[in-house]
């Protein structure tokens, strides 16, 4: 049996949702700025590793 190798161990992803009412997944340790597909505004950027979120989170997902 393999075992896959995380090397983030606490990263996860979230789902986000937008001012328009856009809901999208955001991977916690995004190394790029996420904007939403349907408005284009910022909903989280890269802040030392993790990221500063924008929008509102209404799922934690693993
Ligand atoms: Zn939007």
């Amino acid at each position: 049996m393999k075992r896959s190798y995380v090397p983030l161990p606490r990263s996860h992803f979230l789902k986000v949702a937008c001012e328009c009412g856009n809901v999208q997944e955001v991977f916690s340790h995004a190394t790029t700025h996420v904007t939403c597909r349907v408005c284009g505004k910022t909903l989280a950027e890269p802040s030392g590793g993790k990221i500063r979120l924008y929008g509102e989170v209404i799922e934690v997902l693993d």
